[in-house]
């Protein structure tokens, strides 16, 4: 008799965009007339770098040609990508990054879901609320949690991000092993100074504990004072691994590509504490589960760190934060308390009402699509998270709707 994975039976629906697409449609099948402004998920809309769309058409016809075409590459990336990003996004921040220490795939999203598999199931999770749902989820169907019980799994540290901490997790008073951090943060727009950071680099190594740093949204920090990387803290390459993507950073939510740091020096322990290289488990299971990103992807993705492409990367992602700053200010003007928005292009706002009542108001009254903050977890009970992802001239026009729904 074949049986599933009774872990799965878990798992709460994935109740939030569900629920959100319901209620828009519900809407707009009652309001046909009515345009929708979407400022609920997080992607993006712009075009791609013209730098990547000019690499991405010669490496195709590189493949349309026998002596330059190309099968399987290597499954871990192709080191011209993998040079590229060891030196323009680590070794160029005093960051001791080796090309051989970053592992191409085709989604954070992947990544992070999927390196939980390498650790032991009777660790210790830390992870934060409000959260990116992978993490969690992932957790739970290895079968590292209990039931769900009012709202939240059972055996999960759930690290509260609030407005009394400034939505930086506080350190944990317990041991832990595995700790979930994302910044700049999704979906509060947080961002961790690098003294915070180092802290809880100093807490793992104390703990022989291991950070996920999730840094799929580093692209949008302006300011210069905070870390863009977790390896530009001291001690951080023994106890940290780091996620990055393409995805927010050049568009490339459609295209697929990131990638994944895993020091040589980054050790976990087996039961009878003898240490273990995490770069040896991850590039096992990488090259027995995964055979690489395309080439013409990986050629797009190489763009980016062209002259051109930084250019043009870096006049998409102030393109958002452009927007990002005139939703932050036309909220605040508003009374609302809000965070993000600055070196995020997420604004966390406090909605003093019930999220989903927050979101039926700016659905109904300004025909604006917002995402509940609740649905990423119980502290985001109150809050709502708008996305910087739009044009100009739609987030204007929503942000003008929104003070009219509201004063009205
Ligand atoms: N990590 C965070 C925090 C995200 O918000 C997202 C996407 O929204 C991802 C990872 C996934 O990125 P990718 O498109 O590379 O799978």
């Amino acid at each position: 008799m074949i049986r599933i994975n009774e872990h799965y039976l878990k798992l709460q629906a994935s109740y939030l965009f569900s629920e959100i697409a319901k209620r828009v449609s519900a809407y707009q099948a009652e309001n046909p007339d009515r345009e929708i402004i979407k400022l609920g998920i997080g992607d993006v809309t712009r075009a791609l770098p013209r730098a990547c769309i000019e690499a991405f058409h010669r490496a195709i016809d590189e493949m349309g040609e026998e002596s330059t075409f190309r099968g399987y590459g290597p499954e871990q990336g192709y080191l011209f990508l993998r040079e590229k990003i060891a030196s323009g996004d680590f070794q160029s921040r005093g960051a001791d990054i080796v090309p051989d220490e970053i592992f191409i795939s085709d989604g954070a999203k992947c990544d992070t879901g999927n390196i939980q598999e390498i650790f032991s199931t009777d660790i210790r999770i830390a992870i934060p609320d409000p959260v990116y749902p992978a993490y969690l989820d992932t957790n739970v169907m290895a079968g590292r949690s209990g039931a769900f019980q009012d709202g939240r799994y059972q055996g999960i540290l759930y690290m509260e991000s609030t407005r009394e901490n400034g939505f930086i997790p506080d350190i944990p008073n317990e041991p832990v092993d595995l700790i979930y951090l994302c910044f700049p943060n999704n979906p509060t727009g947080a961002t961790i100074t690098r003294d915070r950071l180092q802290q809880w680099v100093d807490f793992a190594r104390e703990n022989r504990a291991l950070i996920l740093f999730d840094a799929a949204y580093e692209s949008f920090m302006r300011d210069a004072s905070l870390p863009r990387s977790i390896y530009e803290v001291e001690g951080a390459r023994d106890v940290a691994i780091e996620f990055r993507s393409f995805s927010k950073t050049a568009g490339f939510t459609g295209i697929r590509c990131a990638f994944t740091v895993v020091p040589k020096t980054c050790m976990a322990y087996d039961g009878n504490g003898q240490k273990h290289s995490v770069h040896a488990l991850w590039n096992r299971r990488h090259g027995t589960k995964f055979n690489g990103v395309s080439y013409p992807v990986q050629k797009a993705a190489e763009a980016v760190y062209s002259q051109e492409g930084r250019a043009q990367g870096s006049e998409l992602i102030e393109y958002y934060l452009k927007n990002a700053d005139l939703i932050r200010k036309e909220i605040t003007a508003l009374g609302f308390e809000c965070t993000g928005g600055k070196d995020s292009p997420y604004i966390w706002v406090e909605g003093r009402r019930n999220s989903w009542d927050f979101f039926d108001l700016l659905l109904t009254k300004a025909g604006v699509v917002c995402t509940p903050g609740a649905g990423f977890g119980r502290c985001g009970e109150g809050f709502i998270r708008i996305s910087a992802f739009n044009s100009f001239e739609n987030v204007k026009k929503a942000m003008a709707r929104i003070k009219e729904a509201l004063a009205g």
